[in-house]
């Protein structure tokens, strides 16, 4: 049996739970499926300075709980699962949950974010779980007292590298060039911490580990230095990668107009997409800023356009 609803916001980031927010109080009855990891990326994040209203920082999990409850308070219906295949070539549109049940919606709001991205060195991925990874905050943990390597030089390896440094004996950051990306605010704090080591000008070329069995552990991190093209392996227990993100957009090719990196195209400043009624929020259309509270702001503009569209249509 399929059903039929007014607007249905994939995706359950501050984008998503804010269009929520936006298409309730507009009495579209929104229904939100929120997919594999509800509150999206800042659930992942240990510590958020720049998000308006926590004067004193919060954590990205209790802000993300805060956003959900508003928009859960203000009527948004939240659902688990998967928007796993959609129809987008006529009104209204077509949309299957867990490839199952079919929801009929006369907009659809796409805020289906970005995930980490990998590095694809040759032992990666056999080594993930066992020591690589691409969140220090779900990780961290496993690595108290011990040594760590960060990559990347943006705010998201600046920050994976401050959080190591308090629970690990030492922290490498392994950067490609000779000046960070990130904030400058975290290059200094990083910058001042005892126990990390900045190296610069370097690419990893491979993870070193071991394996026993079933059981892997990761020794070393085999590195270039991309200026005399020397080879070192530094020793470390685990390795976090923290070189940027994808859009997550792959069921929506061939139906919205992407650019070459997969982030939906809209027109700027209103969460349109190619298609009538199809809008888009948050980091899946956004390559440049990537930040929260843009992310939200942009849900809430998509949330607008949609009562908008609905009025209209
Ligand atoms: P990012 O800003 O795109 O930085 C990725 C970093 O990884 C860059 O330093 C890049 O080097 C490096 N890199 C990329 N590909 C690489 C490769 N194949 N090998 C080695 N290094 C590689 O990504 P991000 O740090 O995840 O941040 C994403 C967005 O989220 C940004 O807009 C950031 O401001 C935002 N963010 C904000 C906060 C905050 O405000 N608290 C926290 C986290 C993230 P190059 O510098 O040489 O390009």
């Amino acid at each position: 049996m399929s059903e039929h609803v007014k607007c249905l916001i994939i995706g359950a980031g501050p984008a998503g739970y804010t269009a929520g927010i936006y298409t309730s109080r507009a009495d579209l009855k929104p229904l939100l499926i929120e997919g594999m990891q509800p509150g999206g990326q800042l659930t992942i994040t240990n510590e958020v300075e720049n998000f308006p209203g926590y004067p004193e920082g919060s954590s990205g999990p209790v802000i993300m709980d805060d956003i959900r409850n508003q928009a859960l308070r203000v009527g948004t219906e939240m659902r688990s699962g998967m928007i796993t295949k959609v129809d987008f070539s006529s009104r209204p549109f077509h949309c299957w949950l867990d490839d199952e049940q079919e929801i009929i919606a006369d907009t659809v709001i796409v805020a289906t974010g970005a995930n980490a991205r990998w590095i694809g060195m040759p032992s990666e991925q056999k080594f993930r779980g066992f020591g690589v990874s691409t969140c220090a905050t779900c990780d961290g943990n496993f690595f108290r007292n011990k040594t760590t390597v960060v990559i990347g030089g943006g705010d998201t390896a600046l920050e994976d590298a401050l959080y190591l440094s308090q629970l690990c004996t030492k922290v490498y950051i392994v950067h490609r060039r000779d000046q960070f990306r990130g904030t400058a605010a975290l290059q200094r704090q990083l910058l001042n911490t005892e126990n990390i080591e900045v190296v610069w000008n370097t690419v990893p070329v491979d993870i070193i580990g071991e394996q026993k069995g079933f059981i892997k552990k990761v020794t070393g991190l085999q590195v270039r230095n991309v200026q005399t093209n020397e080879e070192r392996t530094l020793e470390v227990d685990g390795v976090f990668e923290a070189i940027g993100v994808t859009p997550v957009s792959d069921i929506f090719k061939g139906q919205l107009d992407m650019n070459e990196q997969g982030y939906i195209i809209t027109q700027p400043g209103t969460g349109r997409t190619n298609v009538e009624g199809v809008f888009a929020a948050g980091d899946v259309q956004d390559p440049n800023y990537r930040q929260a509270i843009v992310a939200a702001a942009s849900g809430a503009v998509a949330g607008i356009e949609a009562s908008r569209f609905l009025m209209e249509h």
